[in-house]
């Protein structure tokens, strides 16, 4: 390591470290050290409100949260994607990214500069009449497809209870409607270019299965249920911070949680975890090493706090990454990361 290098490092904020999950320490055991390698993708968080408000949400999103991304830190965002094409994909998220007023123009100028721009979409807003944003199925759809922006929808499972338990009563058939819209408009459907992506996470205390086998399961299961189609099944490990957390303590399972997932450390996966490619950014222009050290509040830092006004791509890879006790969700069994596993 360089000296430049070592001088921009200073102490990292207070990661969570859990009694016995200290990943840090686990790094180390393994010899392995997970640093930045480049920055592929910019994700960013545009505002906490969502018409759901899931039991599992890391970002504890609702109807009645009212963050929005600010116009300065759009158009800084705007920008870094221009000014860099070292950055090829914008990943718009959320709380529901749609029901920001300025979601439209971002896709819409970012489409220019990146290679491709990602919305996390969880099927739902499309149904939903009551946001000011103007969103609705039809205008939706149509705004999707004449942008050819990827759809990442979210599909905890294909059985109605599991994905009602999780994500509030009525949301499965809604979510199976949102998707034969989308397959009618060629989402999903081979040869058109429309990508949909499914995501999974586990209806309960325990890891994903392996993310080849569910995909089937779900490709068969939609398919055969519904009509359904789709590109990619992303299995995701719940991470066990924010509202699963809490779960997770109200049922005394945290340190049997916590176990399972450091017992199953991958260190394939720790050197594929997605923070050593990406960014992520906050409705105030903060940035973070991923969405989750987002969640928790964890800057990334260089000789100070690192917000788009200050930011430069090969100064952000000098940064050390922050890890806490949350990272054992990423690096579990076949890993997991924004993009599914990751082995
Ligand atoms: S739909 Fe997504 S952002 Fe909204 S509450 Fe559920 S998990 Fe959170
Ligand atoms: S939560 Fe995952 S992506 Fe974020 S810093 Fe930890 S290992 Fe990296």
């Amino acid at each position: 390591m360089s000296d430049t290098v070592k001088d921009l490092r200073v102490d990292t904020p207070a990661a969570d470290n859990g009694a016995g999950f200290d990943f840090a320490s686990v790094l180390e055991q393994h010899r392995l050290e997970i640093n930045p390698v480049s920055i592929d993708t910019l994700q960013l968080n545009i505002t906490r409100q969502c018409n759901q408000a899931c039991t599992h949400c890391h970002m504890e999103a609702s109807p009645n949260r009212t963050e929005r991304m600010e116009r300065p830190v759009i158009e800084r965002c705007l920008e870094i994607l221009s000014g860099d094409n070292r950055i090829k994909i914008l990943d718009i998220t959320g709380g529901a990214p749609e029901l920001h007023p300025a979601f439209r123009e971002l896709v819409e100028r970012a489409v220019k500069s990146v290679k491709k721009v990602m919305v996390r979409h969880n099927l739902t807003v499309m149904f939903d009449d009551k946001n000011d944003a103007g969103v609705n199925k039809n205008s939706l759809m149509e705004f999707f497809t004449r942008n050819r922006v990827e759809v990442i929808a979210s599909l905890p499972h294909y059985h109605e209870f599991f994905t009602d338990r999780q994500r509030g009563t009525g949301v499965f058939k809604i979510s199976i409607a949102a998707l034969q819209l989308l397959n009618r408009a060629g989402y999903g459907q081979e040869g058109s270019g429309l990508v949909l992506n499914l995501v999974y996470n586990p209806a309960g205390f325990f890891l994903p299965a392996s993310q080849a086998s569910l995909e089937s399961d779900f490709r068969r299961e939609l398919l055969n249920r519904h009509g359904v189609v789709f590109n990619h099944l992303l299995a995701l490990t719940n991470m066990p911070i924010n509202r699963f957390k809490g779960q997770l303590e109200r049922s005394a399972a945290y340190p049997e949680y916590m176990s399972k997932l450091k017992d199953a450390f991958n260190p394939e996966a720790a050197l594929n975890a997605m923070c050593r490619s990406q960014m992520s950014v906050d409705c105030h222009g903060r940035v973070y090493d991923c969405d989750f050290n987002q969640a928790l509040g964890l800057q990334s830092i260089l000789s100070v706090p690192v917000t788009v006004f200050n930011f430069s791509y090969d100064e952000f890879l000098k940064r050390r990454i922050v890890f806490g006790a949350h990272c054992f969700g990423c690096t579990a069994g076949s890993g997991s990361s924004c993009g599914g596993a990751t082995t």
